[in-house]
């Protein structure tokens, strides 16, 4: 049996309206996310993501690189949008995120690219840095909803999130995939200039958990409802990785997490001595330990 997204009942309730007109009246003013800029983005006016009005994005796919039970057979149906409410100086992603490279398109052309991902087979909507544009993909997820999307949604963002929005999306997102990139203040500030990321993301996850408890598979093994933390090492233990996971283990134990290894320096890393390099296996391998030390076993490294 194909896992169908929440989102469907609210549809059928004629709820979504409800929210969705709620989540539009943020841009007036804009508290998308804790930077709370309150410019009014529905006249184009830009804040700190520096996105108005219009959606933006950077491509759309079946995408094989995600989590495995988010790619299953036939991939996860990945949404790129561009812009970024966090901006991190060694972002990954730095074209698409800091130079903001995509297409403006309306929310009724990013709802067939909905469908067109799950005619392709894909097991779930990716949105993929969603913070800046929740009202339009919510939009988008309802227009789409009406014209035969099924699938589950991925909330798939840096985790700097106002919790009042996290709010909003219950019953519409049945995946988060929060990054937490810092447990520390220095270096959130540093990097990403929001050192009050690591209030903020906690607060947000443990809402996200609230609303969807641990990840949930079907029979094939394909996540369709839960969490999934990501957590990518930085060098000089510059992410603050002990504190991130005292806090999931706190939350639960069985909360799956993927601790990530991939990091290079990227963008404007190089201005910063300590993240001027790739994260050690020995960083990458301590940073398991120390996990699993504390007592978090569903690590998608070692599923
Ligand atoms: S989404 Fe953009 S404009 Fe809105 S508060 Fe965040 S950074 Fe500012």
């Amino acid at each position: 049996m194909i896992s169908q997204g929440s989102y469907l009942r609210l549809c059928k309730k004629g709820k979504l309206e409800k929210r969705i007109k709620l989540l539009y009246t943020l841009l007036e003013s804009c508290e998308l996310c804790p930077r709370k800029c309150n410019v009014n983005r529905l006249k184009d006016e830009v804040g700190y993501c520096k996105m108005g009005k219009e959606l933006v994005v950077s491509s759309y796919g079946p995408h094989f690189g995600e989590e495995k039970p988010l790619v299953g057979v036939y991939g996860s149906g990945t949404l790129f949008l561009a812009g970024c409410n966090l901006l991190c100086v060694y972002c990954q992603n730095y074209d698409i995120s800091h130079n903001r490279v995509g297409s403006v398109v309306g929310e009724e052309e990013v709802a067939d690219f909905m469908l067109d991902l799950q005619r392709q087979g894909c097991h779930n909507i990716n949105l993929v840095t969603p913070t800046h544009f929740a009202p339009q993909l919510v939009k988008s997820i309802e227009v789409g909803a009406k014209k035969g999307l099924t699938i589950p949604v991925v909330w798939n963002c840096s985790g700097y999130e106002n919790v009042e929005v996290i709010k909003l999306l219950e019953g519409i997102v049945d995946i988060y995939l929060p990054d937490i990139k810092y447990g520390k203040t220095d270096p959130a500030k540093k990097y990403s200039n929001a050192p009050n990321y690591f209030k903020k993301c906690k607060e947000a996850v443990t809402e996200m958990y609230r609303q969807v408890g641990n990840l949930k598979f079907d029979e094939h093994k394909i996540a369709y409802r839960g969490l999934i933390v990501r957590h990518l090492v930085l060098p000089e233990n510059q992410a603050g990785s002990k504190e991130i996971f005292e806090y999931l283990r706190d939350l639960s134990k069985d909360v799956y997490v993927n601790i990530m290894d991939q990091y290079r320096p990227e963008g404007r890393s190089g201005q910063y001595k300590k993240i001027d390099r790739c994260t050690t296996s020995k960083e990458f391998n301590n940073a398991i330990q120390l996990a699993k030390k504390l007592g978090l076993h569903k690590l998608d490294n070692c599923q």
